[in-house]
């Protein structure tokens, strides 16, 4: 089954759950609007290659979308219209002032060179300028792509629109106008709600044996801060595979690693495992930090974790989803477990269009606030409806949606 699939059989079950309105359900299973663009560049070798992007605009209801944009081969209309009505819901639950999109080039962008990078990305950003802007649809990045990429795209918006519009994107570098604590938010988001779950589930932090499947942008963050929150994290894993050591991983050094250009399983104390194996670990902390689609009926009897906390998109199938929760393995949602990189992408967005900015301090209360209350407010309902967290976050952001779109009414 695909993402979308998965994506829209949640959505079925939770407007069943609601009750809503079959023009609504109707109307939220739909983007609002979705184009395909073909991205043209001259590599460094003078050739033609042509590119496909896309950009996904889900739902506008709740105000401007949101959205990462993601460079990766395996990138698709199906997956990123997922990921667009995923940030929706996110977003939603989290209320903040926002629809969902998200946006993607299929390409691998380990075999780009920077100049190939940068050539396709303003590309790509000058085929989607119609619709992207700070008061329309705010990109950021995702998997493949990172401040440098906000930054051209920064650029070349700007460049087009005739003045410096630092707003349209978020994540960008500090200097020109990103916000600080962006970078670590979403793996800081993952370490709260990890935390909250562990205290929820009456389990000790300190000890805990934690697995991160992905060392990028979320999971390595995730992995430094829970280690220093008493964790020992067990195994890590990138595109290339993975290195466990029972002993406990030394998260700065494999950062550093990471740095230099190296793979994981290039660090020296441990064992190389594959990702495949790495998921079925013996811990009580399993976060999948990398692609959709990583627990499926066919491992999903295998994993070990008590809990799981999704800090990729969609890493739980659906029917993943309901083997675990039988065998009693808590999950944290995705729309809930990665939140912290939208809420500060929030934070960006407002410090931009007020030319003010804020202290590091301040940025992280205010998204320990955000999320917390979140956690808390699903928990309270998972609780009330005797459902598991994800149709609880779920319900909360539909009906959240649904209520918008029917005080606004459909147009015209
Ligand atoms: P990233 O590009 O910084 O890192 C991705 C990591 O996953 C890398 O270590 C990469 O080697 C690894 N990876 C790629 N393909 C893999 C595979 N087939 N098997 C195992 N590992 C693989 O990306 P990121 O920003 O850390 O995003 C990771 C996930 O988190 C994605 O699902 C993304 O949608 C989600 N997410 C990211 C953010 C954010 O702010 N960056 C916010 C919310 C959710």
């Amino acid at each position: 089954m695909s993402i979308m699939a998965t994506e829209l059989e949640r959505l079925d079950a939770v407007a069943e759950r609601l009750g809503l309105d079959p023009p609504i359900h109707q109307h939220l299973r739909h983007p609002k609007r979705s184009l395909i663009v073909s991205v043209p560049i001259r590599t460094d070798s003078d050739e033609l290659e042509i590119f496909t992007g896309y950009r996904v605009q889900h739902s506008m209801t709740l105000g401007p979308s949101k959205g990462g944009i993601r460079y990766h081969p395996d990138v698709d209309l199906d997956e990123v219209t997922a990921l667009a009505m995923l940030m929706t819901w996110k977003c939603a639950l989290m209320s903040l002032p926002y629809g969902g999109a998200k946006g993607g080039v299929r390409c691998d962008p380990l075999k780009l060179s920077s100049r190939e990078l940068e050539r396709l990305t303003r590309r790509y950003a000058s085929e989607i300028f119609l619709c992207i802007g700070p008061d329309r649809d705010i990109p950021a990045p995702d998997m493949g792509t990172n401040e440098q990429i906000m930054a051209w795209i920064m650029d070349t918006y700007s460049m087009q629109r005739g003045a410096t519009v630092p707003g349209v994107v978020t994540s960008k570098p500090v200097l020109l106008g990103g916000s600080l604590g962006r970078v670590e938010a979403t793996g800081r988001g993952v370490a709260y709600t990890t935390a909250e779950a562990m205290a929820h589930l009456g389990l000790p932090l300190s000890g805990a044996r934690v697995v991160v499947q992905g060392f990028g942008n979320v999971g390595s963050v995730a992995a430094d801060l829970l280690s220093g929150m008493g964790c020992r994290v067990v195994a890590v894993s990138d595109v290339h595979g993975g290195i466990t050591n029972p002993e406990g991983l030394d998260i700065r050094a494999l950062q550093a690693l990471v740095r230099a250009g190296k793979a994981v399983r290039e660090y020296p104390e441990g064992e190389v495992i594959t990702n495949e194996e790495l998921l079925e670990l013996s811990c009580e902390i399993l976060v999948p930090a990398a692609l959709g689609g990583q627990l499926t009926a066919g491992n999903a009897r295998a994993v070990q974790a008590r809990l799981i906390v999704e800090g990729a998109n969609g890493p739980t199938t659906g029917e993943a989803d309901r083997l675990l929760r039988d065998r009693g393995i808590f999950i944290v949602p995705d729309i809930l477990a990665n939140a912290g990189g939208v809420i500060v992408s929030y934070f960006e967005w407002v410090q931009d269009l007020q030319f003010f900015f804020w202290k590091e301090d301040e940025v992280n209360s205010r998204l320990r606030d955000i999320l917390m209350g979140a956690f808390r407010r699903t928990l309270g309902l998972a609780r009330q409806e005797g459902v598991d967290l994800r149709t609880a976050a779920l319900m909360e952001a539909v009906s959240r949606v649904a209520r918008a779109t029917k005080l606004r009414g459909i147009y015209p």
